[in-house]
């Protein structure tokens, strides 16, 4: 026995192991950073469209084809200026914020943060609030969060994918508390929890080198008969739905990502449906920046996230 540990020891000290290793952390914090990065780029692309009918149909598979959206321009139905960002963008900050502050996801201090954004107008572009969904405005202005059915939107998921970087290196079930905690500060309903919880995972899993679909159909086996409505998440749709739900934003994002082979063309197509297109963005860059890393992702955008990034320590330390 104690040979085999001097021989695991001598290996580990070897020039080639340590080359892996750290060609491993490498890997590790390219598509760390471009998940975050590739959550904030979503969110600017997709403003410009929101709300709208969108430039591409969302029949599967997605046609990159005719006039569509391909750069950062601003606009949409705030008339924002290119580079800009709405709450998805602001809440990824304050919860980044809230991380770097406490080392670990804390309700209480999370919520500090939402509400300096929502009532003091830090981490936007303008000083200023907007956008903010009807149930994180809810549970931020009574102080409780709804937990019925019908608040299930993906104000949770539209910040969430910063929990995945500082629990990295921690074990699942540490990131899955982490991940429920925290989206019960505005969202607490069991769908809306369990989504964010698999969203999570599946950015972990990514982070860490497992394919797309390995990684899905993991967690389809793992998940998928703990509520019915969560289902949807892991089946194919016909037709992407562009609504604000958390489920559909969620089964959006991975599907469009497993029906696309670039950074590039899987955030054109997602933004490009209008609709809740800043979030179906966001959420859908997420997963491709986790896929695919910074390194990947299109000068023309890049140089846009950097500024948010540079700019705020929270999310800072990743870049
Ligand atoms: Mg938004």
């Amino acid at each position: 026995m104690e040979e085999n540990f001097e021989r695991v020891s001598d290996c580990l000290h070897s020039p080639e192991t340590l080359h892996a290793l750290r060609e491993t952390g490498e890997n590790f914090k390219d598509r760390i950073k471009g998940m975050i990065a590739g959550n904030i780029i979503g969110d600017m692309l997709g403003l410009t469209q929101m709300s709208g009918e969108g430039m591409l149909s969302p029949v599967r598979p997605v046609r990159l084809t005719g006039k569509y959206q391909k750069d950062i321009t601003g606009g949409g139905v705030y008339g924002l200026a290119a580079g800009s960002w709405t709450d998805d963008t602001s809440m990824l900050i304050a919860l980044g914020e809230s991380l770097a502050e406490k080392g670990k996801a804390d309700p209480e201090n999370e919520r500090r943060h939402y509400l300096k954004w929502f009532i003091e107008g830090a981490y936007t572009p303008s000083g200023e609030a907007f956008d903010i969904g009807r149930t994180t405005r809810q549970a931020l202005t009574t102080g409780s969060a709804p937990s019925d059915r019908e608040s299930n939107g993906n104000g949770a998921l539209m910040r969430s994918s910063i929990l995945t970087a500082w629990y990295i290196n921690s074990t699942d079930k540490e990131l899955i508390d982490a991940s429920g905690l925290s989206c019960s500060v505005t969202h607490a309903h069991p769908i809306a929890k369990f989504t964010n919880v698999i969203y999570n995972l599946l950015l972990k899993k990514l982070i860490t080198g497992f394919e797309p679909e390995q990684s899905i159909m993991a967690l389809r086996d793992e998940y998928e008969g703990l509520m019915d409505d969560l289902k949807d998440i892991f089946l194919e749709p016909e037709v992407y739905q562009t609504t604000s739900y958390c489920v559909t934003t969620l089964e959006t994002a991975i599907w469009l990502n497993m029906e696309s082979s670039s950074f590039e063309e899987t955030l054109l197509k997602a933004v490009n449906m209008g609709g809740d297109a800043d979030t179906i963005g966001a959420v859908t860059g997420a997963v491709a920046g986790a896929i695919y890393g910074y390194a990947a992702i299109p000068e023309r955008w890049i140089r846009h996230a950097e500024q948010v990034m540079k700019k705020y320590e929270g999310l800072k330390i990743f870049l």
